[in-house]
C-alpha cells in the first residue's frame, strides 16, 4: 500500500500541535494541545521538555486517529518548532537536567552585556548573523551548565546533549537513537556559522560550550532517521523558516509576517546572507541539497501574546476572538498606546531592560481602547520590522503574506495594511507553518517533487487593502515610537 499522508508537528511556544496533510496538500486532521507555560521569575520563562514532548506525542497520536490513519499510511513526519528554546539532557538516562528555557527568557541579559563591553558584538554577528542577546540559545546554554549543579562537570565529560526543540523530538521519536538538527535552527544558537556552515570552535570557546554537546546538523528538507513506528522524519525547520516556505518565498525578496505568540518578518535574499544595517538578523532560510538560502528576519517578543494575557492575566476578554469585538466596538484606541514589551525590545530596539507600559490612558479610557491599542501594538512592531526589512535589502514592499493565530483577527490585517500602505494577503489556512514543515519532509521522500507542484496546492483567503490617509497613519506611528523609546530601560538586571 501506498503512503499516502505526510505528519507535520508544529510545537510552538503555547501549544503542540500535529496535523495531518494529503497529497493534494489539504489538511486533513489537525489536533492541538496547550501546555504550561513556567514563569520562575520575571523576565524567565520556562517549559517542561516532558510537557512538550507528551504534547506533541499526544497530538500526533490524536490526529492520525481523527484521519484514520495508521503509521504505515504517513509516508514522512516534518517537524517545525519554536526556535532558540534551549534543553540540556543527559546522554544514558535521556532526562533533562533543567527545564528548557524559552527563546523571550531574560536570564542572561547581563552575560550577554558582557560580552558586549569585551567588544565581542561585531565576532558573533559576523559568524552567526545574530546579535548578542539573551533571545538566542548561546548564552541559555551556558547558564545551564553554570547554574545547574554537576552540569559542568558532565558536559565536559561528554555526558550531555544540547538540543533545540526539534533535536529534542527527533531524539525522543528516534528511541533516543538521533542527535542531529537542521541549518535553521542550528542558525540560532549564537555558535553556528551560517556561512561556513558549522559549528564555530571560536565561539564555543568564549562561551564555554563543549562541542560534543552539539547536534549533527543537516539538511531542512533530507532523512534525519526513523520514529520507531518507522516512519521516516524528513523535514525539520525552525517555525519562522517553515512559515517562509510554507508559504510559498521561494524567490529573493518575498517576504512574510507571522503573528503567533511573537511577529516575525521574514525576507528571502537567496544565496546571499546579506548583513542587516537597521538592526534585524541574518538567518539561514532553509539548506536543501546541501546548498544554503538565507533571509532577514525582524523579530518581536510579544505579538499574539498581548491577546493572550488580556485573556488570562487581566481576564478582560474571555476569547481570544472576543479582543477583536471588543475592539470594534470603537472607532480607535482614545490615543491609547500599550507598549508590550514584557519581556523586553527585540528588533529594531533590542533593549532587554524595556518592559511593558501604556500611555494616554484618561478617565474615557475603556475595556475596549485596551483591546484595540492590543491589537494595534501588534501592528506597529511590525511595521517598524517592515520599515528595516525595506531599508535592508532595497527591495520596496509590494505586499505582505501574513499567516499566524493572532493573523485571523480582520480588525488587526486592516491595521496592518493601513499602517504599511500595502496590501496584506492571508491564505485560507493560517498553520503554514506545519505547511512548511509537511513540504519540506514530502519533497525529501519523492511524495511530492518540485517547489512548482506545492505553489500549486497554495489556496488564496482574503486580502486588505490600506484605506485610511497616510498622514493620520504617520501621526499613530509618531505616538507610537514615543511611547516605545519611554518604556526603554526600565528594568534594572
Ligand atoms: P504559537 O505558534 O507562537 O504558539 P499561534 O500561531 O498559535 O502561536 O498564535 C497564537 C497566538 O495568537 C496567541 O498568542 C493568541 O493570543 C493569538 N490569537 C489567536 N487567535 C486570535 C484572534 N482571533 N485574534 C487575536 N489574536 C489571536
Amino acid at each position: 500500500m501506498p503512503r499516502t499522508h505526510i505528519l507535520a508537528l508544529d510545537q510552538g511556544t503555547t501549544s503542540s500541535r500535529a496535523i495531518v496533510f494529503d497529497h493534494e496538500g489539504r489538511q486533513v486532521a489537525v489536533s492541538q494541545k496547550e501546555y504550561p507555560q513556567i514563569f520562575p521569575q520575571p523576565g524567565q520563562v520556562e517549559h517542561d521538555p516532558l510537557a512538550i514532548w507528551a504534547s506533541q506525542w499526544s497530538t500526533a497520536v490524536d490526529a492520525m486517529g481523527k484521519a484514520d490513519l495508521e503509521p504505515q499510511d504517513i509516508a514522512a513526519i516534518g517537524i517545525a518548532n519554536q526556535r532558540e528554546t534551549t534543553l540540556v539532557w543527559d546522554r544514558d538516562s535521556g532526562k533533562p537536567v533543567y527545564n528548557a528555557i524559552v527563546w523571550q527568557d531574560r536570564r542572561t541579559a547581563g552575560e550577554c552585556a558582557r560580552l558586549r563591553a569585551e567588544g565581542l558584538d561585531q565576532l558573533f554577528a559576523e559568524r552567526t548573523g545574530l546579535r548578542l542577546d539573551p533571545y538566542f540559545s548561546g548564552t541559555k546554554i551556558r547558564w545551564i551548565l553554570e547554574n545547574v549543579e554537576g552540569a559542568r562537570a558532565k558536559a565536559d565529560a561528554g555526558k550531555l546533549m544540547f538540543g533545540t526543540v526539534d533535536s529534542w523530538l527527533l531524539w525522543r521519536l528516534t528511541g533516543r537513537t538521533v542527535h542531529a538538527t537542521d541549518a535553521t535552527n542550528a542558525s540560532r544558537t549564537l555558535i553556528y556559522d551560517i556561512h561556513r556552515g558549522d559549528w564555530d570552535d571560536e565561539l564555543l570557546g568564549i562561551l564555554g560550550i563543549p562541542r560534543s554537546m552539539l547536534p549533527e546538523v543537516k539538511d531542512s528538507s533530507g532523512i534525519f532517521g526513523e520514529s520507531q513506528e518507522g516512519i521516516p522524519i524528513a523535514g525539520i525547520a525552525g517555525d519562522q523558516q517553515a512559515a517562509l516556505f510554507g508559504q510559498g518565498c521561494f524567490s529573493p525578496g518575498m517576504a512574510k509576517n507571522t503573528y503567533g505568540t511573537g511577529c516575525f518578518m521574514l525576507m528571502n535574499t537567496g544565496w546571499e546572507a546579506v548583513a542587516s544595517t537597521n538592526n534585524l538578523l541574518t538567518t539561514v532560510a532553509w539548506r536543501i541539497g546541501g546548498k544554503t538560502e538565507y533571509a532577514l528576519e525582524g523579530s518581536v517578543f510579544m505579538g499574539g501574546a498581548v491577546v493572550k494575557w488580556l485573556r488570562d492575566d487581566l481576564q478582560l476578554i474571555r476569547t481570544a476572538e472576543e479582543c477583536e469585538q471588543v475592539a470594534a466596538t470603537v472607532a480607535d484606541s482614545g490615543g491609547l498606546y500599550f507598549v508590550p514589551a514584557f519581556t523586553g525590545l527585540g528588533a529594531p530596539h533590542w533593549d532587554p531592560y524595556a518592559r511593558g507600559a501604556v500611555f494616554g490612558m484618561t478617565r474615557g479610557t475603556k475595556r475596549a481602547h485596551f483591546c484595540r491599542a492590543a491589537l494595534e501594538s501588534i501592528a506597529f512592531q511590525s511595521a517598524e520590522l517592515a520599515g528595516c526589512m525595506v531599508k535592508d535589502s532595497g527591495i520596496p514592499l509590494k505586499r505582505l503574506l501574513v499567516d499566524g493565530g493572532a493573523a485571523r483577527s480582520d480588525l488587526l490585517m486592516q491595521f496592518q495594511a493601513d499602517l504599511l500602505g500595502v496590501e496584506v494577503m492571508r491564505p485560507k489556512e493560517v498553520e503554514t507553518t506545519a505547511t512548511g514543515a509537511a513540504w519540506l519532509a514530502g519533497l525529501a521522500v519523492g511524495f511530492w517533487t518540485s517547489r512548482e507542484e506545492l505553489l500549486k496546492h497554495q489556496e488564496a483567503g482574503k486580502e486588505f487593502h490600506p484605506s485610511r490617509p497616510g498622514e493620520d497613519m504617520s501621526r499613530m506611528m509618531d505616538g507610537w515610537n514615543r511611547a516605545v523609546e519611554r518604556s526603554k530601560g526600565w528594568a534594572d538586571d
